[in-house]
């Protein structure tokens, strides 16, 4: 894993921190997770380390973009995983599904979190979970809008637009936990 995690750092790939994965492993294991979809694969970093988790662990992962998809694919069968990991290459916008997932990982475009979750809490099932990463958006979230470039700001925004829908959510529940880059665990209400 070292290698993934010097590659995506010399080529400025933003995979998951390190808490934040290990928070993520270990919320799978702790809820007996199997199936799991992921919008944003990059390299295949996450991926790859949900499926090393155990045998029985399925990922269904998207990438729009083609290099990263094409590194990710490669690292897959590195890493032996290929029967449990399906990665399609399109933009998640443009990829329907009828399976049902118990946890659902968003983990791209920060300006489209909105949109990601109501499109794919479609495929959830119904115990299952929405887990959303980069909340804290390196702190910028934090920070007071004057002191951010132009770009900067509409992003934070953005992500401000999403956990205040999280929060005023009537079919979701939602805990923030600040691991990693903040990451939500969203589960609908009903089965709580
Ligand atoms: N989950 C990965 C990191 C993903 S980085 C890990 O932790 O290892 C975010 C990725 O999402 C980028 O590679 C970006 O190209 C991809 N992405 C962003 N918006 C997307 C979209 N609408 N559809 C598919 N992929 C998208
Ligand atoms: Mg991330």
């Amino acid at each position: 894993m070292e290698k993934l995690e010097k590659y995506a750092k010399e080529n400025n790939i933003p995979i998951m921190m390190k808490d934040g994965i290990e928070f993520l492993l270990e919320f799978i294991q702790r809820n007996n997770v199997k199936n799991i979809l992921e919008i944003g694969s990059a390299i295949g970093y996450s991926a790859i380390r949900m499926a090393l988790i155990d045998k029985n662990i399925k990922v269904t992962t998207i990438e729009r973009d083609n290099e990263r998809y094409e590194e990710a694919l490669k690292n897959i069968k590195d890493y032996n995983v290929e029967e449990q990991i399906i990665i399609i290459n399109d933009d998640a916008f443009n990829v329907e599904l009828s399976d049902k997932y118990d946890l659902i990982f968003i983990d791209a475009a920060k300006s489209q979190y909105i949109k990601f979750f109501e499109k794919f809490k479609l495929n959830l099932n119904k115990n299952g979970f929405i887990v959303s990463d980069n909340l804290n958006f390196h702190g910028l979230t934090k920070v007071e809008p004057k002191d951010l470039s132009k770009n900067v700001r509409g992003l934070v925004k953005k992500l401000n637009s999403y956990i205040e829908f999280l929060n005023s959510n009537d079919e979701f529940e939602t805990y923030f936990y600040d691991v990693g880059d903040g990451v939500s665990v969203s589960q609908r209400k009903e089965v709580l």
